[in-house]
């Protein structure tokens, strides 16, 4: 028998490197796994270089390649992919960015800039849509609200271009930067006069707003102005299904991998509680996982938590996560008719606390897998496993042809 179906269980920077902490092992190496472990036991393991030797990958550009699309070709920043995260259809073309709300003092500085943790912007975003006025330039937008402060901002017009700069000067007790065009040209510097405007005008609508005077009356933040960044012109995807035949879903906490996810025609499948962090409702991302291969050929979960500790230097907290993951994927055991891939996007290392580099573990499981000695998932025993190591962006050709998908290279 052969496996219809595919899984990829994408577990974000859980890749590591020895950690003093942990007497010189990774928070893999450390980690009780059963589950993990066994999967690396009866699957075949390797590491893998998910953009190419020596190169440190984004989440985004990553989760390109594991998909199968070049991020050198399809990445085009990641404004577009966090507008399609938030539910913004994108179009080819149009111009995105990653926004936040923040607060602007009364002597014109930033005194907050994630506005006092607001949570629920969604009256506040309403109304800058409602409010805000670009026809002049002959622009329309849509701005929505994210999770937490976050927002994102998409343009649509004539003559746009996406290389400005940001209005964020990531720093507090400073006032927001004029957006100006990093390359004097036409398009760029009709965007910059268009973002500059937009939060001028969301400015003013937000001051008024009676949801930030309320949070004043009650000593909160207002969320008074909005800083962009991240601006991206949105690309053209092959959608997923007709580059491989297959259909696809993806379960992530992440706007942005749900982002790019969306931006190749895959479903996205929303489970409540997911958070992105250590408390995520894992169990309910892998129950969704295994209903969504009841219809569909392909499914992509992201797990974010472990990222997080790498990021925070924490690696005792991120072998307590691993574990939690491993418990989380208990009913994976008995899955059916499905080739499982286990991997990271990346590495994050918590010597370094942001992405590295180093190769990622990945194991492959199910029907027709041949095995190797490996018995262990982790950094270490993977490099010695029978896939050897490979490119991310061989990972799905390898699952597509493990379940008799992969067209045939000539006669
Ligand atoms: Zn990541
Ligand atoms: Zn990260």
């Amino acid at each position: 028998m052969t496996a219809r179906k595919i899984l990829f269980l994408v577990l974000d920077g859980i890749s590591d490197r020895p950690c003093p902490e942990l007497a010189g092992k990774t928070p893999l190496q450390a980690a009780r796994k059963p589950n993990l472990d066994a999967f690396a036991r009866e699957g075949v393991c390797g590491i893998m270089d998910t953009i190419a030797p020596g190169i440190r990958p984004g989440s985004d550009t990553a989760h390109l390649a594991l998909l199968g699309y070049d991020p050198h070709q399809y990445y085009t920043g990641r404004g577009p992919l966090e507008c399609e995260g938030s539910g913004i259809t994108m179009e080819p073309g149009m111009i995105g960015f990653r926004c936040n709300y923040a607060t602007l003092a009364n002597d014109g500085r930033i005194s907050d800039r994630r506005a006092g943790r607001i949570h629920d912007t969604s009256a506040l975003s309403a109304a800058i849509q409602k409010g805000v006025d670009l026809k002049k330039s002959g622009v329309e937008f849509t701005f929505r609200s994210g999770a937490g402060h976050r927002a994102a901002l998409a343009l649509k017009g004539p003559g746009l271009g996406h290389c400005v700069s940001s209005n964020d000067p990531k720093n507090e007790g400073v006032p927001p930067l004029t957006i100006t065009p990093s390359k004097q040209t036409e398009n760029d510097r009709k965007t910059a006069a268009v973002c500059n405007e937009f939060v001028r005008q969301s400015a003013e609508i937000l001051t008024r707003h009676h949801v930030n005077r309320e949070r004043i009356q009650q000593g909160l933040n207002p969320a008074n102005v909005v800083l962009m960044r991240g601006a991206g012109e949105m690309g053209t995807f092959e959608p997923f299904s007709q580059r491989y035949g297959i259909s696809g879903s993806v379960i992530s906490a992440a706007s942005l991998i749900s982002g790019i996810g969306s931006a190749v025609g895959l479903k996205r499948v929303h489970v409540d509680g997911v958070t992105g962090s250590q408390d995520s409702n894992i169990a309910g991302k892998i129950a969704a996982a295994l209903e969504e291969l009841r219809s569909q050929d392909f499914v992509l979960v992201n797990i974010k938590g472990a990222d997080e500790s790498g990021h925070d230097g924490l690696a005792k907290q991120k072998t307590t996560f691993i574990e939690k993951i491993d418990t989380a994927i208990s009913p994976l055991r008995t899955l059916q008719d499905t080739i499982l891939v286990i991997c990271a996007d990346h590495s994050t290392p918590c010597s370094v606390k942001d992405h590295s580099a180093d190769p990622v573990p990945v194991v492959i499981w199910g029907e027709g897998v041949r095995t190797d000695d490996i018995a262990r998932f982790d950094e270490i025993s993977c490099a010695e496993g029978g896939l050897n190591r490979i490119p991310g962006s061989s990972l799905l050709p390898i699952a597509l042809d493990l379940i008799n998908r992969s067209r045939k290279y000539g006669a």
